[in-house]
C-alpha cells in the first residue's frame, strides 16, 4: 500500500471547462469542442462545429456527410459483422480557391452512430474536398503502426469531390481491409473509455483537464515482432496479426496501461508471472496483474470471460470445488472472479467505480494488500459479502 498524493478536484464538472482547438487556425467555437468532448465522455451523439474563414463573404457551406464503418471478424461471436466506427478523428482537407493549396477546413470525430459532418463555410464552392480519417479518438487514444517513436496513425481518405458545395452525401464509407485492425482498436476502446468511472474526462482522476490528459496508444502492425503485452519501456499497447479479432485481448492489454495510470504512472512489481494462465498459480503480484487486466476486459464487455483471438474462451466461474484450479489469491482467475462479484450488483454497487476511486488514491501491491489494507481505506467492506466472495474463490484472508 502506498499513499498518493490525493488529487480530488476542486470542482467535479471538468467537462465544462475550456478544451483546445485541435488542428488549423480558425475561428471554432470553444465551447463547440468541449460539448464534443462531453459528449465523448457520455457516448452521445454530436454534430461537430465546422472552422469558417471569418470573412464577411463566407456565406457558401460545404458539407461531406456519411458513416464510418469497417468490416472486421469477432472472435467474441465469431462472426465477421460490419460496424459503425465511433468517436474517429476525421479531417475535411480540400481547396479554397483553384490551383492552391490543400489545406485541413474542419476536424471532428465520428458520433456514436459513426456518422460524420464534416463542413465548411467559405465564400465560394470548394475546388476540391475530401474527408482524412485518423486511427486516433481526440486525444485520448490512438492507434499507430509500431512502437517506435516515429509510429504514425493509420489514416485513409474518401473519394474526391470536385467543384462542390451544399451538402454531399457520401454515404457509408468502409475502412480499408488492410486498416481494418487499426479502426476497430479505436472503435472499442470507447467501450472502456465510458466505463473508466471518473468524471475527468482523462483516462483516471489523476489528471483533470484535457491538456493534462494522458493519451493511451496502441501499436499494432499485421507483421509486427511483438503482441499481446503493455510494454513497459514505451507504455504502448503492443499488438500484431490478429490478436484486435478479440475485444478481450484489447481490452485486457488496455487494462494493463488503465492500472499503471490509476496508480498515477508507477509500476507495481511484477514477478513469477512467465507462463501465466487462468487458473494456475503464478505468484501474488502476477495474479493481481493480470487477474485486474482480465477483470477490466471480461467487465467492460459484461462478460465472465476471456475469449482468444481464435474464438475460444476460458471461463472465469469457480469456487472452492472446481477441477483443475489451483486456490489461493496467487491464481489469477481466482483475483478476476473476486474482483468481478465485488463489482456486480451484489458488491460494491453494480460497478467498479468505487475500486476505480480506491485505486486512484492508493496503489495496491497484490490482491491481498487491496482488499486488505486499502479497501478499508476507501471505505469498501471486507467483511460480510465481500469476503464471503473471496472465501468462494478460495481466498481467506
Ligand atoms: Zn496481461
Amino acid at each position: 500500500m502506498r499513499l498518493f498524493s490525493r488529487r480530488r478536484h476542486t470542482t467535479l464538472n471538468t467537462h465544462s471547462e475550456p478544451a483546445p482547438v485541435r488542428g488549423s487556425a480558425g475561428r471554432r467555437s470553444r465551447r463547440g469542442r468541449v460539448l464534443t468532448l462531453a459528449a465523448v465522455a457520455l457516448g452521445l451523439a454530436v454534430s461537430t462545429v465546422p472552422l469558417t474563414t471569418g470573412s464577411a463573404f463566407a456565406s457558401v457551406q460545404t458539407c461531406l456527410t456519411g458513416t464510418l464503418k469497417y468490416t472486421a471478424t469477432d472472435a467474441e461471436t465469431g462472426t465477421r459483422p460490419t460496424s459503425v466506427a465511433r468517436n474517429v478523428n476525421w479531417e475535411l482537407r480540400g481547396q479554397t480557391t483553384a490551383g492552391g493549396a490543400e489545406t485541413q477546413l474542419a476536424t471532428g470525430i465520428t458520433d456514436a452512430n459513426g456518422n460524420f459532418n464534416a463542413c465548411y463555410n467559405g465564400a465560394s464552392a470548394l475546388p476540391s474536398a475530401y474527408v482524412k480519417f485518423n486511427s486516433s479518438s481526440t486525444k485520448m487514444w490512438r492507434v499507430v503502426t509500431d512502437k517506435s517513436d516515429t509510429a504514425t496513425e493509420y489514416t485513409f481518405n474518401s473519394n474526391t469531390q470536385y467543384n462542390t458545395s451544399g451538402t454531399i452525401g457520401l454515404g457509408d464509407v468502409t475502412v480499408p481491409s488492410e486498416k481494418v485492425y487499426a479502426f476497430k482498436i479505436v472503435d472499442v476502446l470507447n467501450l472502456l473509455y465510458w466505463k473508466r468511472g471518473t468524471s475527468s474526462v482523462c483516462w483516471t482522476g489523476n489528471q483533470a483537464t484535457y491538456n493534462d490528459c494522458d493519451t493511451l496508444t496502441v501499436a499494432w502492425g499485421a507483421n509486427n515482432a511483438e503482441g499481446s503485452i503493455f510494454d513497459i519501456r514505451t507504455r504502448k499497447v503492443l499488438l500484431n496479426s490478429n490478436e484486435p479479432d478479440s475485444k478481450h485481448l484489447i481490452l485486457h492489454e488496455a487494462g494493463h496501461w488503465l492500472q499503471w495510470q490509476l496508480f498515477d504512472k508507477h509500476d507495481v512489481p511484477v514477478t513469477g508471472c512467465d507462463g501465466h494462465t487462468f487458473n494456475k498459480i503464478s505468484s501474488a503480484t502476477c495474479a493481481w496483474s493480470e487477474g485486474f487486466a482480465d477483470a477490466v476486459a471480461a467487465y467492460t464487455l459484461g462478460d465472465y470471460r476471456y475469449v482468444f483471438k481464435g474464438g475460444s474462451s476460458f471461463d472465469f466461474t469457480n469456487d472452492q470445488n472446481t477441477v483443475g484450479w489451483d486456490q489461493g489469491d496467487q491464481v489469477q482467475g481466482r483475483v478476476s472472479s473476486s474482483l468481478l462479484d465485488l463489482w456486480a450488483s451484489a458488491g460494491d454497487g453494480g460497478n467498479w467505480n468505487k475500486t476505480i476511486s480506491v485505486m486512484t488514491d492508493y496503489q495496491s501491491d497484490d490482491f491481498h494488500d487491496y482488499f486488505v489494507n486499502d479497501r478499508p481505506n476507501g471505505g469498501l467492506s471486507t467483511t460480510g459479502a465481500a469476503k464471503d466472495f473471496l472465501v468462494k474463490h478460495t481466498i481467506n484472508y
